[in-house]
């Protein structure tokens, strides 16, 4: 056995490729998509490394081309997940134990399989299954899910350096354990880099895991699961089960041994998680670490100094690329009035000039969104803000689910600025907007804090520092993620740790130090070398 203090490589962010007309990985996603679209897959359970098949299954299709079967995945039964959880527990006995630079290497090379062989087959999958954009998928599936393998390996080793003094008397060690049990990792649809992040950041400070990917998302949680198996993590230790959430949940959060649960989604699941967590707390023989990245009302305020064009851009790209699904889409704008008229012409003509369809072809800048009750959900906000007076709509207002999940981008106007669309997460493309008088800057902040319960992103536009200066204080709980002259979507891993307070979660900003520190169980270790013989001190004289 060969001893070291290692260093692992530098983590760097993984280049965002262009995928511009002619270049190669544009032909190579491409012909990729092509064949994912004409092959039938079948999506297994993952339990103790094998794959497991039951009898009840479910389709899955594109939400853009809803009536085409991409493949079957299979639901698992209460017996699968209660096997999941035994099969976590026996790997956890080596898994545990296996020296840090072990579980490195499979995530450093989960990260490279990502960066080349994969690349394609991974993005592919997210353009298909999530109806995204290249560029959206490029972002998401290939590069974020890159950094944050590669980041959260170098924090790991950043973290097991942090130890205390020692004396020449007494050596102190801290242990860096992973925790107790197993944990549960629940992930959202709309990343698939959060869906991969969640159980292998877990199992990389040594913990085994059980995966529940969203329905919408399985398609390319399997090439994850791919991934982490040619990557070679070892049987049991990342489970992946998928069917009836409630049922798994609740006999997940049921075993004594459920020592944490990952979660990114809305916030009203994981206040369900957190309740039957109380409810079980007895039951449980360590407590459960709860992190949950949550739902976001996230914002853009315009001070009468901002450039129009800056702030058009900013909404334009905040509140639609990706159908406005990313937890950090700006969906309500406080708009000075005196440069309203400037940013409404320059939004509605890049409004005009996006082009919706296909993640295929490439022109197309918006695709679908996720699925039914998305669609049926926003499609009825949308009638009812054209019923509702004191709201007017400038752009989009019109939905078609014939063959695909359509929504057009679509802008509503109101007057009343706790209008419902201005304070309810929605999770489409729809931005709502609030024109206010330009001597009100001070109070439409103090607006912008207190209308949504969420505080995920939010930015500020100013060329005026002391406007700036005053927003940064004023909002100073209002978002996680705060910018300033910026949108307020594509944080990156290494650069903009990512996370919300409030009702947007726990903020234990994902691809950071600190959200690995929460699957982590410190042991102290304190060795004296010459103990004491006597109980006395001086003082007894
Ligand atoms: P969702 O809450 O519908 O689903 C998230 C996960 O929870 C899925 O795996 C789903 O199957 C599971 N789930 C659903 N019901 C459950 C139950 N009763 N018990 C246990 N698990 C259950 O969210 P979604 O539609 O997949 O994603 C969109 C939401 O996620 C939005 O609210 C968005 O803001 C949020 N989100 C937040 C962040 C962040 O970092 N804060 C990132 C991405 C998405």
């Amino acid at each position: 056995m060969g001893n070291g203090f290692f260093e692992v490589p530098i983590a760097v962010n993984e280049p965002v490729k262009s995928y511009a007309p002619g270049s190669p990985e544009r032909e190579e996603v491409l012909k990729t998509y092509k064949e994912m679209y004409k092959a039938k897959i079948e999506v297994p359970l993952f339990i103790n490394g094998k794959e497991v098949k039951t009898k009840e299954t479910a389709t899955m299709s594109p939400p853009h081309d809803h009536k085409h079967v991409l493949g079957t995945y299979y639901k698992a039964t209460k017996k699968n997940v209660e096997e999941a959880i035994e099969t976590a527990l026996e790997a956890r006995k080596k898994w545990a134990v296996m020296p840090w630079e072990q579980r490195a290497g499979i995530f450093l090379r989960a990260a490279e399989l990502l960066a080349g062989p994969y690349r394609a087959k991974i993005n592919a999958a997210t353009m298909l299954a999530q109806s995204k954009n290249i560029y959206q998928a490029e972002i998401d599936s290939a590069c974020e899910l890159i950094d944050f393998l590669r980041f959260n390996v170098q924090y790991m080793t950043e973290i097991y350096a942090e130890q205390p003094e020692s004396t020449s008397a007494a050596w102190n060690r801290i242990e860096y354990r992973p925790l107790e049990g197993f944990i549960y990792a629940i992930t959202p649809f709309n990343f698939t880099a959060i869906a991969g992040n969640l159980p292998a950041s877990a199992a990389l400070m040594g913990n085994v895991v059980v995966w529940k990917p969203s329905n919408a998302q399985i398609y390319s949680a399997k090439v994850i699961m791919d991934v982490f198996r040619e990557a070679g993590v070892p049987a049991g230790v990342i489970n992946m089960v998928m069917g009836d959430p409630e049922m798994i949940s609740n006999t997940l959060m049921a075993s004594p041994d459920f020592s944490g649960v990952h979660f990114t989604g809305s916030t009203g699941v994981f206040q369900g998680i957190w309740k039957k967590i109380g409810d079980n707390i007895k039951n449980y023989k360590t407590y459960p670490r709860i992190v949950g990245e949550t739902g976001g009302k996230d914002f853009i305020v315009a001070h009468k100094t901002s450039n129009p064009k800056q702030v058009a851009t900013a909404m334009a790209r905040g509140a639609f690329e990706y159908q406005g699904q990313k937890c950090s889409a700006a969906s309500r704008c406080y708009i000075s009035k005196s440069i309203w008229k400037d940013v409404k012409e320059y939004l509605v003509d890049d409004i005009r000039s996006f082009k919706m369809g296909t993640p295929e072809d490439m022109g197309n800048f918006i695709n679908a969104v996720i699925h039914e009750s998305s669609f049926d959900k926003l499609a009825s906000y949308i009638d009812q803000a054209k019923k509702d007076k004191n709201v007017e709509i400038i752009a989009g207002g019109n939905y078609d689910k014939s063959k695909g999940y359509f929504i057009e981008p679509t802008v509503i106007v109101t007057k009343d600025p706790k209008y419902t669309t201005m304070c309810t997460e929605l999770f489409g493309p729809v931005l709502t907007v609030y024109v206010y008088d330009d001597n009100k800057w001070e109070e439409t902040l103090h607006l912008v804090d207190e209308t949504s319960e969420y505080a995920l992103t939010g930015a500020v536009f100013s060329e005026d520092r002391y406007a700036l200066e005053e927003a940064v204080k004023i909002l100073e709980n209002a978002a996680g993620n705060f910018y300033i002259n910026d949108k307020p979507t594509g944080a990156v891993v290494g650069q903009q740790p990512f996370g919300g307070a409030r009702a947007s979660g726990t903020n234990d900003k994902a691809g950071s130090k600190q959200n690995l520190y929460r699957w982590i169980s410190p042991r102290m270790v304190k060795e004296t070398f010459v103990s004491p013989t006597d109980y006395r001190y001086p003082f007894l004289g």
